[in-house]
């Protein structure tokens, strides 16, 4: 019960990555405010969450919007009586495209929700952690931000976008006593994943589930992640047994990708 009475507040929490953390940091304590784009998986979430026995909100959330993030961001406080602590953004989409075709409107709605919205959440967050000088946040990053890609090339910018927003904000808020950290995932089996093993194996000319499978074998632990993986990570830097770490990105990768 690390995050005992703590109010949390999850983006892109209807399904996957982000519904796992919720998850986790309810049986940690905290009460969750569940928010996602779609409305309904945000509802879903915070039910689960009241299952585990802590207090939950769903609202629906478009990361893309800042004036959304902020207004959901008072929100937390108000709804819970209590001071938002934790902030952590998790939305974000993903885009498997040559760099010959991506057009001005995909690269537009990627870098507004993945980049955009992780600055636009921590600067919200920020303003509500301020004044009492405590609170962490935890943006998703992905091992695509370490790495390039010819597929992936506006979704590696984005989670590179991440770590260094990630680092700049952990400078700016550390009078303030807030922590800023990322965590970076490698593969990790959630719809994201099945959507792009759909596309990398038409691209290729290869039955479904093989481009995933192959990508799986290049893991030293040997197997995909879950969300779970995740989330235990996510928990641990809300926590205060992360004190004194902020500004880092931690891999979750089961070795794929090592710094
Ligand atoms: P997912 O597609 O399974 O779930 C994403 C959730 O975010 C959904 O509930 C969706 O409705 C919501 N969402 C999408 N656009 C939104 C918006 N504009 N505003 C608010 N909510 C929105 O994806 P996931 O695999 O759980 O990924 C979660 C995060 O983890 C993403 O930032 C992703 O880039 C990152 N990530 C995933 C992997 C992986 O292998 N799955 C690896 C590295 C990083």
């Amino acid at each position: 019960m690390r995050l005992e009475n703590r109010v949390a507040l999850v983006t892109g929490a209807g399904r996957g990555i982000g519904r796992a953390i919720a998850l986790r940091l309810a049986e940690e304590g905290a009460d969750v405010l569940a928010t996602d784009i779609d409305p309904e998986l945000a509802e879903e979430t915070a039910s689960a969450v009241r299952k585990i026995g802590r207090e939950a909100r769903a609202t629906q959330v478009d990361v893309a919007d800042p004036a959304q993030i902020k207004e959901v961001t008072a929100m937390a406080e108000q709804e819970f009586d209590a001071p938002l602590e934790i902030m952590v953004n998790n939305a974000g989409i993903q885009l498997l495209k040559e760099v010959f075709d991506v057009t001005p409107e995909e690269w537009d709605r990627i870098v507004d929700i993945n980049a955009r919205g992780v600055f636009f959440g921590m600067q919200a967050a920020a303003n509500a952690m301020r004044e009492r000088g405590r609170g962490t946040i935890i943006n998703m990053a992905s091992i695509a931000g370490r790495e390039a890609s010819p597929l992936y090339a506006p979704y590696c910018a984005t989670k590179a976008a991440v770590i260094s927003l990630t680092k700049s904000f952990a400078l700016a808020l550390a009078p303030y006593g807030i922590r800023v950290n990322s965590v970076g995932p490698g593969i990790v089996d959630t719809d994201l994943w099945d959507k792009q093993d759909a596309v990398l194996a038409q691209m290729k000319g290869l039955r479904k589930g093989e481009p995933k499978a192959q990508r799986i074998k290049q893991v030293p632990l040997g197997r995909a992640g879950v969300p779970e993986d995740v989330a235990g990570t996510v928990a641990f830097l809300a926590s205060d047994d992360a004190d004194y770490i902020t500004g880092e990105c931690i891999l979750i990768s089961g070795g794929l990708v090592m710094l």
